[in-house]
């Protein structure tokens, strides 16, 4: 295969360094690769004006492919969160995050292997809010009273919950054929469509009828808060599940803390056209700029990456490699040390040059 020409956004916070280690680790596996950095974020604000410039997604739709670091949401400073932006602009609907237990990592649990397809583009993350007190807020605050007769304060904010049957059909499809195509035996669609009738209850109801079109698949139902209590008890009983969005998000975490924790768990971003991997974690900033960070997420996030781009043979290599890595517990980062205060926790670069010298 020809060189790839891939967008590489380092991030910020920890994102310089893990991905840094993860560029290294990926040139590694002799798959060429022609890199187009680009910048987004909080540090190019001053700059630019924005913390996402045209040029990164210009630069995504030209390439479609690109590997991410992970960007901070400051609160409060009237920008939304770019990651949000990337995955909305770049319609990149689907939000793929596998668990999977590498022997060695510290857990409660082994032999977890199930995978997170979470929909990426709407739902409470829409970013359709009204602030408390805002001349709109009133008008729908009036709104709701007229049509719903419930009487909201003056002192609410609002956000709103959007889920479509067409975002909905387009996500659980992804999650069916994904389970096809990858020998998975069960799709779960979890929802709270007992109290969200008319969100939740569309979601689920358009589950239902996509599901029918997979009877090769079993397809059953869970509320969020059950299935919560249920991947803590017994996990294994779990292979794909799909969700709407905000559920996704938390239980990507929690599925995250089953595995050993964020440093582990990885995550891809696709859409029609392009494909944006990055980790499951954010900016953990109060480890940027000390080599303290585990890479592991967003370089298994590289392995989904080679994989999307038929690299398979490297794919497999690193993902071994980083496996006999962690097995041997020796270069690893303070997250994955029994005791997380072990002095011999390696740093983020010492990592990958373990992984790079199994390769
Ligand atoms: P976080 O994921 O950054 O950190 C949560 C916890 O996990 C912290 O204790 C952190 O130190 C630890 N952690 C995370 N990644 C780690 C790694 N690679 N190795 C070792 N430990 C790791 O979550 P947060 O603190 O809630 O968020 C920080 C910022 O990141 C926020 O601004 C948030 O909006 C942003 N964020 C970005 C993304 C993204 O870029 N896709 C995702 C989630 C959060």
């Amino acid at each position: 295969m020809g060189k790839h020409r891939v967008t590489f956004i380092p991030g910020d916070g920890i994102g310089y360094e893990i991905s840094d280690a993860t560029k290294r680790v990926l040139e590694a596996t002799g798959v060429e690769f022609e890199w187009e950095t680009v910048q987004a974020g909080a540090d190019v604000i001053a700059e630019y004006g924005t913390p996402l410039p045209q040029a990164v997604l210009d630069s995504i739709r030209k390439n479609k492919i690109a590997i991410k670091g992970p960007i901070t949401t400051p609160i409060g400073t009237g920008f939304r969160s770019v990651n949000v932006a990337l995955r909305k602009e770049l319609n990149l609907y689907v939000c793929l995050r596998p668990c999977k237990t590498y022997p060695g990592v510290p857990s409660r649990y082994n032999n977890i292997d199930l995978v997170i397809v979470r929909e990426n583009t709407e739902d409470l993350y829409a970013g359709i809010e009204y602030q408390k007190g805002a001349p709109e807020t009133k008008e729908l605050i009036d709104f709701v009273r007229r049509t719903n007769k419930q009487h909201l304060g003056g002192d609410c904010g609002i956000s709103l919950k959007p889920i479509s049957v067409s975002a909905t059909e387009k996500i659980v499809r992804y999650a069916f054929e994904y389970a096809l195509k990858n020998g998975r035996r069960k799709v779960t669609a979890v929802h709270k469509a007992n109290i969200l009738k008319f969100s939740d209850g569309l979601f689920l109801e358009t589950a239902r009828a996509v599901a029918k079109s997979y009877p090769q698949i079993e397809f059953e139902d869970k509320i969020v808060d059950n299935t919560c209590m249920q991947l803590v008890q017994n996990p294994g009983q779990f292979d794909v599940l799909v969700l709407p969005n905000l559920y996704g998000d938390i239980i990507s975490d929690l599925c995250a803390g089953l595995i050993g924790g964020l440093g582990v768990a990885p995550g891809a971003n696709i859409g029609y056209n392009c494909a944006l991997f990055e980790p499951t974690h954010g900016s953990a900033p109060k480890y940027k700029g000390q080599n303290k960070a585990n890479p592991m997420a967003q370089i298994l996030s590289g392995v989904l990456m080679l994989r999307h781009i038929g690299e398979t043979d490297a794919a497999d290599r690193l993902e071994k490699a980083l496996a006999l890595v962690i097995k041997e517990g020796k270069s690893v980062t303070y997250d994955l040390k029994a005791d997380r205060n072990d002095p011999t926790a390696a740093g983020t670069s010492q990592v990958a040059d373990a992984i790079i010298g199994k390769l």
